[in-house]
């Protein structure tokens, strides 16, 4: 794709849209969102009108042209308020961004174009028969003619049941292994997709249920690169847009817990002693100790955008840099989930009651199972120490 888009920088009215969107409708929703397990529709709708769920798309298609840091940026935000809505808005932009570097015009202008932009998209991946080893499958899409029809059942799909398009990852008739897979764009309304409801401890919102698509007529043209060439469109597609946003949600969730937190101790005040809680040192050392953690991830996200953004406009792949991405996963689901249980600590039963604080606590475990899981994550982190392939794609595992 051009790399024009690189030349275009966020103008202050970009982010004044992006945080009346934000505070309009993703902060004022999430608690009923969750509490309903309701989509958080208005909120995605408000960040289209806004532009912000075309942040990376080129102008010529209706995007704002910016580059990874503003993404992520926007990540960051919404999920201060809603980690639901920032888990749909990441895997809408991921599937954009997969179509921006994989597409051609004729799908850019069909699904990221068309309806200014207001398309939702998001990745059908993982199945169950593979697990957390969602870059494997074993589902396989048949031929009619010169289109096909999807098969797949898929375990876990963010969006499922609401998104306008997916990005589905199968195999295609005649391929050699459960790693010979190509990827499809599937029109969301397509006879044959059977989303199933989602209910779970956190994320209420984000309906990331099991989904099957059972005999889906996927046109030829929208067959997103060649057959075959899944692989190359995982490691240098899905991931590194992926795993920077991820990332930045539960940097962002960790935020919203401590600011939370913050606001309680200061305005709840112990009678008996005139103090508040901010007042006793073991409650400011506790928060002062989710305060660092948190720091840490702003300045190594930006780091990463900013590589990310230099390889792309480079024309290099996205991949050199796979596993500082997934370190950054694996530390922000980390802290998001210390800094929700410091909060919880700190704020005692008011805390522990349904609201805000609770629910960063339950949507922060979401982080450790999303894939790459933290504990795959750091198998692959630690193969990478030892110069030790990271094995993901093992032939012949029919
Ligand atoms: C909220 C949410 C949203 C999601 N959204 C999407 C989406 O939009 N699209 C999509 O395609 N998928 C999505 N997923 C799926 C996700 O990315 C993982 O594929 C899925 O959670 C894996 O779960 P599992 O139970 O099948 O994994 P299992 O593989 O059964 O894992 C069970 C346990 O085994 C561990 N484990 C597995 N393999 C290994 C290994 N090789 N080494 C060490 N430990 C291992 C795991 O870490 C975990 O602790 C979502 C999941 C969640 C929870």
């Amino acid at each position: 794709m051009s790399k024009d888009n690189l030349a275009h920088v966020a103008q202050e009215d970009d982010y004044s849209r992006l945080d009346a969107a934000i505070e309009s409708t993703v902060r004022i929703n999430a608690d009923r969102n969750d509490l309903e397990g309701r989509f958080p529709r208005e909120n995605l709708q408000a960040l289209a009108a806004a532009g912000w769920t075309g942040v990376l798309n080129e102008p010529r298609f209706g995007g704002l042209g910016l580059g990874h840091g503003d993404f992520a940026e926007a990540a960051y935000r919404i999920g201060q308020h809603d980690a639901s809505t920032g888990l749909v808005y990441v895997m809408h932009v991921g599937a954009a961004q997969t179509i921006n570097l994989f597409g051609n015009s004729d799908q850019k202008e069909r699904w990221l174009k068309a309806k200014n932009g207001s398309l939702l998209g998001t990745y059908s991946t993982s199945e169950r028969a593979s697990g957390g080893h969602w870059w494997y499958n074993f589902s396989e899409a048949g031929r009619t003619g010169e289109d096909y029809l999807v098969n797949a059942e898929k375990s876990f799909t963010t969006s499922s049941g609401q998104a306008d398009f997916y990005l589905v990852q199968t195999r295609t008739p005649g391929a050699k292994d459960q790693t010979d897979i190509s990827f499809f764009i599937v029109d969301g309304k397509a006879p044959g997709i059977v989303a199933s409801p989602w209910e779970a401890l956190g994320v209420r919102a984000n309906h990331s249920g099991a989904i099957s698509y059972d005999g889906v007529k996927v046109q030829q043209r929208d067959r997103l690169g060649a057959e075959g060439q899944g692989k190359e469109i995982i490691y240098d597609g899905v991931s590194p847009v992926y795993l920077i946003g991820l990332g930045a949600v539960w940097e962002g969730v960790a935020r919203g817990a401590l600011n939370a937190a913050i606001a309680h101790t200061k305005g709840f005040v112990h009678k008996d002693k005139n103090r508040s809680l901010s007042d006793y040192q073991a409650i400011r050392q506790e928060l002062g100790a989710a305060k660092v953690l948190v720091e840490t991830l702003r300045p190594w996200r930006n780091e990463l955008a900013a590589k990310l953004d230099e390889l792309w406009r480079a024309g290099k792949p996205q991949s050199e840099i796979l596993i500082p991405l997934t370190e950054f996963k694996v530390h922000a689901a980390e802290v998001a989930n210390k800094v929700a249980a410091a909060a919880l600590t700190v704020t005692g039963g008011y805390g522990y009651r349904r609201g805000p604080i609770e629910r960063s606590f339950r949507d922060a475990r979401a982080a450790i199972a999303m894939g790459p899981s933290n504990l795959i994550a750091r198998d692959w982190i630690g193969k990478s120490l030892f110069g030790l392939p990271l094995e993901l794609f093992y032939e012949g595992g029919e």
